[in-house]
């Protein structure tokens, strides 16, 4: 603050309202704390990314465009007539979804007495910083602590620059009100899976160009293959090992091994990842560390700073809004005195694909690393009766047990609903158990979560349903 300006005073500050910042905002003060909360958006921006333009509209796309596909193609399952898709009525129910979710996390803060100011914070010097929004007079703050969660936006790519209207980031395709003839997805990632095989359900013409040798790079290898398959089926043209380069007038132009191809789409959608947004609060002036990906460097209680944490995208790990609330919960904690660290043994990693992935603990080359003998054992999704009754084969679950602890350390599961097996997959790393305990734990028929308790029985040599034991030790 210089002569003349007058700053409040703040206890905890927080710095974003996504899953991270309104976590971390609600903790604080269930601790006694006094909580301002500023965002971007102000209320607006109660929810973040994921409320608002990220985990919860995706979800509502990939749900209904998964109905749409079903009853387009349910002739064989007795379903009989046309199915038309109208996107603007979709858009209506889903932002009505959106806003109740958001006014219920609003009433929240509010009941707990957070107060909410809106507009972009910037550090001015350790223990200040300055909102602005607008033309509106900038409002000094000097802070107590402060929770930075200020999340992450998209990554550009060069030479195809996000215009809004052929050129779409993944907000962009969320909020379309027409299904799109010819599009071109550029990145394989989760949210390029996600949308490319939600506009194929839908009827899009959908080519998926991954610059890695397969899709979904970030996941273990064989967990990708039943997407592909899948995408193979739907009619999406994967293009791997590929560049997007340009585009223009209609021609997406990729380099693939050298050679050049043009693609003719419509639209081009790029999700090449996220930027962490940390360049503009001005962390020099107050020391904070950034990587040389602009994440800020924390110690396990999430300080950056003595008085400071950040939490969420702008961190190391995946950029999930799970981890960005867990974090939450630490930062909290510890700026409020608490022993708090954040130290998870297994932090779930989602695909809402077709079939869905959902990974969570070590994989067997991780395990391998840290110096681990395990064993690996496969239960087939072909061999479970509840995957029969929807008509889906292509799928596993995999169970890596450390042989020496006789404790489960990952699990995979390529299977519809797998996003929600994973639980209690988290829930058995964490605890230590073993595959007796997930054996010996009776699960309900004819479920999707049999899965678990198949290769548990496999994996402590007395299979159910398939025929024989088929762990490998590694
Ligand atoms: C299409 C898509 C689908 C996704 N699906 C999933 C999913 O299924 N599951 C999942 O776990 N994750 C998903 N994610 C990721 C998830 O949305 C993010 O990990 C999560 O939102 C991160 O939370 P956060 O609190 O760190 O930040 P954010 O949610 O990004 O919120 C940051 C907030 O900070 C505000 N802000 C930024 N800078 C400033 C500033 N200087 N001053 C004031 N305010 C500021 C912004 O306005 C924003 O409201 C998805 C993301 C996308 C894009």
């Amino acid at each position: 603050m210089v002569v003349g300006e007058v700053a409040e005073g703040v206890d905890l500050l927080v710095v974003g309202g996504g899953p991270g910042g309104y976590t971390a905002a609600l903790r604080a003060a269930q601790l006694g704390r006094q909580v301002t909360l500023v965002d971007r958006d102000g209320e607006e921006g109660i929810g973040g990314v994921c409320l608002r333009i990220g985990c919860i509209p995706s979800k509502a796309l990939i749900e209904v465009a998964e109905l749409h596909s079903q009853v387009a193609h349910g002739a064989e399952r007795g379903l009989v007539g046309d199915v038309r898709v109208a996107l603007p009525a979709f858009q209506d129910w889903k932002n009505a979804q959106v806003d109740g979710l958001t006014a219920g996390v609003r009433q929240l803060l509010s009941s707990a007495g957070v107060r909410v100011l809106q507009g972009t914070f910037r550090f001015t010097r350790p223990g200040s910083g300055v909102v602005r929004d607008g033309d509106g007079p900038p409002v000094f703050l000097e802070y107590r602590d402060v929770v930075l969660a200020t999340g992450s936006r998209p990554m550009p790519l060069q030479g195809i620059a996000f215009d809004g209207e052929r050129i779409l980031d993944s907000s962009d395709v969320l909020a379309l009100d027409e299904v799109p003839g010819r599009v071109a997805i550029i990145g394989g990632g989760y949210i390029g899976i996600e949308l490319g095989t939600a506009l194929a359900k839908l009827g899009s013409s959908v080519t998926i160009v991954e610059m890695a040798e397969r899709l979904l790079p970030a996941m273990d290898g064989p967990l990708s293959r039943p997407v592909a398959k899948r995408l193979d089926q739907l009619g999406v043209r994967v293009r791997v090992d590929a560049t997007a380069s340009a585009f223009d007038e209609g021609e997406l132009e990729i380099v693939v091994a050298g050679e050049t191809e043009r693609i003719t789409v419509d639209r081009v959608v790029v999700a090449v990842g996220r930027v962490p947004n940390t360049d503009e609060l001005g962390l020099d002036t107050v020391g904070i560390r950034v990587d040389d990906r602009g994440l800020v460097i924390v110690d396990d209680d999430r300080r950056a700073a003595p008085h400071v944490a950040a939490i969420g995208d702008i961190t190391a790990g995946p950029a999930l809004a799970h981890k960005a609330s867990a974090e939450a919960i630490v930062a909290a904690e510890a700026l409020c005195g608490k022993p708090a660290a954040f130290a998870p043994a297994a932090i779930p990693l989602v695909v809402f694909s077709d079939p869905e992935v959902a990974s969570a603990g070590l994989t067997v080359d991780e395990a391998t690393a840290a110096g681990i003998t395990v064993s690996v054992h496969r239960f087939p999704l072909a061999a479970s009766g509840r995957a029969a009754t929807v008509g889906s084969r292509d799928g596993f679950a995999q169970l890596i047990v450390d042989a020496e602890m006789d404790a489960v350390v990952g699990v995979h599961i390529v299977a519809p609903h797998a996003s929600e097996l994973i639980a209690e997959a988290v829930l058995a790393i964490e605890m230590a158990a073993s595959p007796y305990d997930l054996a010996a734990s009776i699960h309900p028929h004819p479920t999707f979560s049999e899965l678990v308790t198949e290769v548990a029985h496999l994996a402590i040599g007395v299979p159910l349903h398939v025929r024989s034991a088929t762990g490998r030790t590694s």
